[in-house]
């Protein structure tokens, strides 16, 4: 058993502030500074810029989630349309027939783009993929849509 300083449980520390020997409190874990009134503050404002280091690194974190999701989600609809390939002609047919321009009055008058959405209003809309396998990874993705009434 090694011994030093008499070899009791209470051992005297160095404080990190003020560099003074103290006795720790057991109950506190990891304790480096000792009871002082200057030194607590020195250890709560270390502890602040801690967590505020940290909160930048969650922020960092949730910036990345969502480049990486974004990556993700290309390379699903890049993959889509390798696998669907019907997918695409269809879509290129629509955009024919679109450009054509033999569309009646009356299908224009349907599509009115206004009366779908008049049911809206305008704040923060969570964009979710029509794939249900993606939405856990939506959750940090909120679009601010902001619609413009026209009179
Ligand atoms: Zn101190």
């Amino acid at each position: 058993m090694v011994s030093s300083g008499g070899g009791t449980m209470n051992q005297m520390i160095r404080c990190a502030h003020c560099n003074c020997l103290f006795l720790p409190n057991p109950k506190v874990k990891n304790q480096r500074y000792c009871s002082q009134k200057d030194c607590q503050r020195a250890r709560k404002r270390l502890w602040q810029q801690q967590k505020m280091a940290g909160d930048n690194d969650y922020q960092a974190n949730q910036k990345d989630a969502q480049k990486t999701w974004r990556q993700q989600n290309s390379n699903y609809w890049s993959r889509y349309r390798d696998q669907h390939p019907q997918y695409v002609s269809r879509n290129r047919l629509l955009q024919k027939h679109r450009d054509s321009g033999r569309r009646s009055p009356d299908r224009l008058a349907k599509m009115d783009p206004l009366k779908q959405c008049s049911s809206f209003k305008t704040g923060s809309y969570y964009l979710i993929p029509e794939s249900s396998g993606l939405l856990a990874k939506m959750d940090a993705l909120i679009t601010k849509v902001i619609l413009i009434p026209v009179s």
